[in-house]
């Protein structure tokens, strides 16, 4: 699915000869690691990787997976994810939601879902890993449900019929039909609504993140613990015939736990995925660049959300589907014991404090129960049970997600920025980042997702943002 574009097409060819040249120079005796060895301790990273990922979340572990499958495998790369948190005590993936769905109104976020929706329903055949046990995402069939008011439903309707077009399986519903399918849901305000009919429910983050990476590992992926803090680069001050305003990678500066020593890592190319923080991560890393290089700030910054689960014995049960309200508010069911998980992105103007990840308990009293308790009649009686705050990778310009090659830094990839979205699309974005960067082109068409348009084009607004 998808055109082939070549945008991007030089990156991949100079990969691919930068990825031999190192590879020919890296020393024999390096190449014998065991790739699970870093579960047991933490060595440092190489001193030359062909590929640096920086930020080891479900994106760059996907990534990390991909790129290893589809190289040449005659002229294997030394891929290096970098992550600098291995509890991932603060990254998206694990804080999520872990929902999936179809339902978007831009092509490129229907076709990413649909893609990895596809692969996740198949993962041990991509991702077990030999003498493994096999791979339970513990996923969750179960369909999305979008509700409009009279205001929202030509947008509804609009995305429904594109959802078609890409070959989902989604259908409208009236509100007597709605109160017919979920006789739990007060309909008085909802003029229409979509229900998807598969490839929708919710699985384990942690499962699809530990897959990715336990099997890019058994590939020759090296993990290592650290923070990338700074690039060393060629610009045009130092580097005959570069451009003003442009500038490579040469090293990454790579601090390991609990010390203030840097490790050099040289690269061919670094791939910034780094979630939440991939806006900072190429900021202060490229800070020393400030005078020389006039470099645009990537809007990609952490937005924190809440989660919350109750208690509700009278609630919709078994049948409940993901429930997108017209309020914003959404919910799903939280196992079989009468248990809801569920929340809402704050109102414009007031996001909450990203200093920490305290949960405020008044938001949910505020504002999401009386939005849940008017659709949802049931929930006026519940018990919040536990509740945590995670941080989208919030793309301030779009809130899509930004895959490909940064305009300016000339070896940086960026993955990251997806917003609510990111983990069901990791599977299939980071087989789109792998094409690009290998082969300049995607089997996915993803060129609408490139960096390039943060700066100066037209935001490519999606309308099922939750
Ligand atoms: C509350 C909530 C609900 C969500 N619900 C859903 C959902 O239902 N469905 C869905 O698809 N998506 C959902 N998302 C979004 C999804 O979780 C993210 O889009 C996705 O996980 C992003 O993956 P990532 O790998 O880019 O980021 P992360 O998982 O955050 O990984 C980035 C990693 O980079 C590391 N890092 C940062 N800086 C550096 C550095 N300088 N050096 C080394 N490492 C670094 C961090 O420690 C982190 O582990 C939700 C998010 C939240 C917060």
């Amino acid at each position: 699915m998808g055109g082939k574009r070549g945008w991007g097409g030089e990156l991949g060819p100079r990969l691919s000869r930068l990825g031999q040249t190192l590879k020919g120079q890296l020393p024999e005796s390096e190449g014998a690691w065991d790739p699970l060895r870093p579960l047991q301790h933490n060595p440092p990273p190489p001193e030359q990787a062909d590929v640096v990922v920086a930020g080891g979340g479900v994106l760059g572990w996907s990534f990390a997976y991909w790129l290893k499958t589809l190289e040449n495998r005659r002229h294997g790369m030394r891929v290096v994810v970098v992550e600098r948190d291995p509890t991932y005590s603060q990254a998206s993936t694990v804080l999520s939601a872990g929902g999936i769905r179809q339902q978007f109104s831009l092509p490129e976020n229907i076709r990413l879902s649909l893609h990895s929706a596809t692969f996740l329903r198949t993962i041990n055949e991509h991702l077990w890993v030999p003498n493994e046990p096999p791979i339970d995402l513990q996923f969750q069939p179960s369909g999305y449900l979008f509700l409009a008011s009279e205001r929202g439903a030509a947008t509804l309707e609009a995305g429904v019929k594109l959802q078609r077009e890409e070959g989902v399986k989604v259908v409208l519903l009236s509100p007597a039909q709605l109160k017919a399918k979920f006789p739990w849901i007060n309909t008085e305000d909802v003029a229409v609504a979509s229900y998807g009919l598969e490839n929708e429910g919710w699985f384990d983050p942690w499962s699809l993140l530990n897959a990715f990476r336990r099997k890019a590992m058994s590939l020759g992926v090296y993990s290592c613990v650290g923070e990338v803090t700074s690039f060393v680069m060629d610009t045009a001050d130092n580097t005959p015939g570069m451009a003003q305003g442009f500038a490579r990678v040469k090293y990454v500066n790579v601090r390991l736990p609990d010390s203030l020593e840097k490790q050099p890592v040289s690269c061919a190319v670094v791939v910034a995925a780094a979630g939440a923080w991939t806006g900072k991560l190429l900021d202060s890393a490229t800070a020393g660049l400030r005078g020389s290089l006039a470099l645009s700030p990537l809007p990609i910054e952490p937005r924190k959300r809440y989660v919350y689960v109750w208690h509700c014995p009278d609630g919709p049960g078994l049948e409940t589907p993901f429930l997108i309200d017209t309020s914003g508010a959404y919910f799903r069911r939280e196992g079989i014991a009468g248990n809801y998980l569920g929340s809402m992105s704050p109102p414009e103007g007031r996001e909450p404090d990203t200093g920490n990840l305290e949960v405020d308990h008044d938001f949910f009293q505020e504002e999401v129960w009386p939005r849940l308790a008017h659709r949802v009649p049931a929930f006026q009686s519940l018990k919040v049970k536990s509740a945590w705050a995670g941080y989208y990778d919030y793309n301030t310009f779009d809130q899509n997600g930004v895959l490909g090659p940064h305009p300016q830094l000339q070896n940086v990839f960026v993955l990251g920025g997806f917003s609510g979205h990111g983990l069901q699309q990791a599977p299939a974005a980071g087989k789109a980042a792998a094409e690009l960067l290998l082969h300049g082109s995607s089997s996915i068409d993803v060129s609408r997702l490139a960096p390039g348009r943060l700066w100066g084009s037209e935001p490519l607004l999606e309308a099922a943002i939750v």
